[in-house]
């Protein structure tokens, strides 16, 4: 999501008259976009914020901003704490940067923090930089009210809002026609996106298959899925069109209905294991992935033993795991003792990503021998012998080069794989 803000705020600062650099030196202004996820991401926000304070001294006019869910969380005590700041801005409050930057210019620090219950930044086209020219997000809704008792989500990003479906439509449109063959729809929970189509209520599952008609050569991905919303009409809207990718992050968080109670969750181990049943029957060839956070509070080893054998059952494909660390203002900090120590949650995280190098490992090799259809997005990070890119399961799948070009689809068969990457060749 973040990724995307930075796009839409280089759109909003090139209409006035501000262009981008790569290199930070010869900046006048510098945004950093930032996260709060977890406090491991703000310390290092922190910590960059020293080597800003660096570059100012040697540019006294450099100007430093702080964006994104931190800058909306801690507001002004930000600027009270960092001295290399000059202005704050949250998620909802990017169309006013340029009164900020004046202000700034007139010598006074800014701030502006205000959420919003509508601004979804609809009309306004993201500047794709750092792209590959391929793949491409659109932000089909902002915020999120679910209220997991571990996330900050709902505190700093506001209230759910979804994005005008005729512009998300226009925005993936006109990146198909400059070249771009993948778009990714991206939503803290796409499952409850909902918008008025053609004069009747739409639902994600209906404009999943309206931008999938834009072109069949543009393959859509989404993210993220949350288990409750997960619906048959989306699973089988994904069954029917060949370019909706055969790929489903849905996070678990944990294996055992207990601490998905307590995590505020809205579904039980039981829920999310028939909507995996739903998706085998329906996508077979689907990969599923996940989230899994270790050690939330009172979470007991018979939870954890659970949080495995969910695991293995499903058998996920890849996993995004975390050690719980707790996020201040959340459900979890104001209710709940964080009261797993941290070397079991430690030894706990480790079972968990041992188990998933084991479960990838198995599902890549499964892959040996089988023949994939691959969107070529470059050069493989490691060889200019070799492009890399993705298959519909969103592998990565790396293979000589041949005459293709990146933005090309060709069809590879799987000589080889480890845990995190098919190896083949162009048949
Ligand atoms: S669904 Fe839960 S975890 Fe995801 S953003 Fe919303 S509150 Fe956070």
């Amino acid at each position: 999501m973040n990724f995307s803000d930075s796009e839409i705020v280089a759109s909003i600062l090139n209409e006035n008259d501000f262009e981008s650099t790569n290199e930070i030196r010869d900046a006048d202004v510098i945004f950093i976009n930032t996260c709060s996820i977890r406090d491991h991401a703000e310390q290092r926000v922190r910590k960059r914020l020293e080597f800003m304070q660096s570059l100012k001294k040697k540019n006294p006019l450099l100007v430093i901003g702080m964006l994104g869910c931190m800058a909306e969380r801690l507001k002004k005590q930000l600027l009270e704490e960092e001295q290399a700041l000059d202005l704050i801005a949250g998620p909802d409050s990017y169309r006013d940067l340029p009164r900020l930057l004046t202000e700034v210019a007139s010598g006074n620090k800014a701030i502006n923090t205000l959420l919003s219950i509508d601004e979804t930044y609809a009309d306004i086209s993201p500047i794709r930089y750092d792209s590959n020219g391929i793949s491409a997000f659109i932000s089909i809704m902002r915020g999120c009210e679910n209220y997991c008792a571990y996330c900050v989500v709902p505190y700093v990003r506001g209230k759910e809002r979804s994005r005008d479906a005729d512009s998300i439509l226009s925005e993936a449109k006109v990146l198909f026609q400059n070249g771009f063959r993948e778009v990714t729809l991206l939503g803290q929970n796409v499952n409850s996106y909902h918008w008025k189509l053609d004069g009747t209520e739409a639902s994600f599952a209906t404009l999943l298959k309206k931008v999938a008609s834009l072109d069949p050569l543009l393959r859509i991905r989404f993210a993220t899925s949350h288990p409750k919303n997960l619906s048959d009409e989306l699973i089988q809207t994904i069954a029917e069109k060949n370019n909706i990718c055969k790929s489903i992050h849905l996070p678990v968080q944990s294996g055992s209905t207990h601490i998905l109670n307590h995590m505020n969750r809205g579904y039980t181990r039981d829920l999310y294991l028939e909507r995996i049943h739903a998706i085998r029957t329906f996508l077979p060839d689907c990969a599923i992935s996940t989230d899994i956070i270790a050690g939330f509070c009172d979470e007991t080893e018979e939870d954890h033993q659970e949080t495995l054998s969910l695991m293995e059952h499903v058998a996920f494909d890849y996993a995004f795991m975390f050690r719980y660390s707790e996020r201040p203002d959340t459900l979890a900090a104001d209710r709940y003792k964080d009261n797993v120590p941290i070397e079991i949650k430690d030894r706990r995280l480790k079972e968990i990503i041992e188990l998933q190098q084991k479960l990838s490992f198995k599902s890549n090799k499964k892959d040996v021998g089988k023949t994939f259809e691959v969107l070529i997005e470059g050069f493989s990070k490691r060889s200019t012998e070799f492009f890399s890119g993705r298959n519909s399961q969103n592998k990565v799948v790396i293979f000589p080069i041949t005459q293709n070009i990146p933005g090309d689809y060709v069809q590879v068969k799987i000589n080889q794989s480890t845990s995190a990457t098919l190896i083949g060749e162009i048949c």
